[in-house]
């Protein structure tokens, strides 16, 4: 063993992993390791965290990250179901203000308060592969990027990144337990047998453009599709197209011209960005909805987005993957079968509540029934809700 003994090895620091790790160092005395593959320097989608939130920020005391140079989200706006814009703060978590987040800021803070509070943080660092034996785990990490292995600063809202320490040889590190948060391509996971029911296709093409918007965020249905707009910190404002992969294909939507083209033919969202210079041209997101199947195995589960994804239309992504760290954390801390399968059953009973509030969601929007990206999701939409008033949706978060 080069690199160290640990109780729990955490592969991802996203909200999940990092949450994970948190929750293990304030409730427990054990050792951690989280094991991040990037340095939290490139630009992260997923930029509306609900206020249901801030209990759970609260009991890991972190809520702190929030101050720093986060952004109060003023509720929702949407064109949903007829072209007038108007207050939907149902339409995301929760109602009453959230924030809209510079997510690498946001991930690379929380991420930052793991070593603060005695845990260790490999960043630019992958699991090349693991044994598990009657000890546990073994886990053989490499450099994701380049030789070394730097560290998040402590002072987690420096923008500024260590030097790589001098560790140019793979380790080998000892873990009892693991936990897989490496979001959805569940690395860990998968190599250990998982696989993924995928339920649709929709995809994300992000991008940010520079200006200021009012703090609320934009939703806006159209025939292909639904775009979302927010104002980010410094000055940013991210415009989104949610979309299936076939019709951007078709469509060549990942190209910016067409993606252009496309925002022009909206109504609301383009007046936000007119005369706004584009900072960064779109880029593909996968965004569809899916759940894992075993989540969990000999001596590991899976937490976040490598568990479990949602439509980001529900918002629930951020706010979930940080639920489920800590529930993850917990069962680390005294992993037992029962605990593990009580843990995967309520996580795929949630998928199914979410899947039919889902389906009536998206039957509110009843202009474009024929249209393929619409028609693909009312299958099986209860019929009398798709006659609702939209101001009745659906509550995503019972
Ligand atoms: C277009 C789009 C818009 C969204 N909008 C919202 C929104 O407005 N609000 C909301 O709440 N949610 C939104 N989401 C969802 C949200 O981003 C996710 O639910 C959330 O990021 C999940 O957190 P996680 O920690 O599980 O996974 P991730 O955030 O994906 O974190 C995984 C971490 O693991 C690391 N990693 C990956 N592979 C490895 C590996 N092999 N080894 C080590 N590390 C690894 C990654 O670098 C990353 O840091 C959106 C998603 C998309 C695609």
């Amino acid at each position: 063993v080069t690199g160290g003994e640990f109780d729990v090895a955490i592969v991802g620091g996203g909200p999940a992993g990092s949450t994970a790790a948190l929750t293990l160092l304030r409730y427990s005395a054990l050792r951690v390791i989280v094991i991040e593959r990037s340095v939290y320097d490139e630009w992260r989608v997923g930029e509306t965290l609900s206020p249901g939130v801030q209990p759970l920020l609260h009991y890991l005391d972190a809520e702190s990250i929030l101050d720093r140079g986060q952004l109060q989200n003023l509720g929702t706006a949407a064109a949903w179901g007829g072209s007038d814009v108007v207050s939907r703060d149902f339409l995301f978590v929760g109602a009453g203000e959230g924030w809209h987040l510079d997510r690498a800021r946001f991930d690379r803070s929380l991420a930052g308060l793991i070593e603060e509070r005695g845990g260790t943080l490999r960043t630019r660092c992958v699991v090349e592969s693991e044994w598990h034996d009657d000890d546990g785990w073994g886990l053989r990490l490499s450099s994701s990027g380049f030789l070394g292995v730097p560290r998040v600063p402590r002072h987690s809202g420096s923008e500024e990144l260590e030097e790589p320490r001098n560790s140019e040889e793979p380790q080998t590190i000892r873990a009892r337990f693991v936990i897989d948060a490496s979001g959805r391509a569940a690395t860990f996971a998968r190599r250990r047998g998982a696989r993924a029911t995928q339920v649709d296709h929709l995809t994300g093409l992000v991008a940010i453009f520079r200006g200021r918007a009012t703090g609320s965020t934009l939703v806006e249905a159209a025939e292909d599709g639904w775009w979302y707009s927010a104002a980010l910190p410094d000055d940013r404002i991210v415009v989104a197209f949610m979309t299936d992969a076939d019709i951007i294909r078709e469509r060549r939507l990942h190209e910016t011209a067409a993606w252009q083209r496309a925002l022009d033919a909206t109504r609301a969202t383009r007046e936000r960005t007119t005369a706004a210079p584009l900072l960064h041209p779109p880029t593909a997101h996968p965004a569809h909805s899916q759940l894992l199947e075993p989540m969990w195995g000999d001596g590991w589960i899976a937490a976040g987005e490598a568990a479990v994804s949602f439509d980001p239309l529900s918002s629930m992504g951020i706010g979930y993957a940080i639920a489920s760290g800590i529930q993850a954390a917990r069962i680390a801390a005294r992993p037992s079968d029962e605990a593990c399968r009580l843990y995967a059953e309520d996580v795929a009973k949630h998928f199914a509540a979410y899947m039919e509030r889902k389906r009536g969601y998206y039957a509110l929007e009843g202009r474009w029934r024929d249209a393929r990206f619409w028609q693909r999701r009312a299958v099986n939409a209860p019929s009398p809700q798709s006659d609702r008033p939209a101001t009745q949706s659906p509550d995503w978060s019972r």
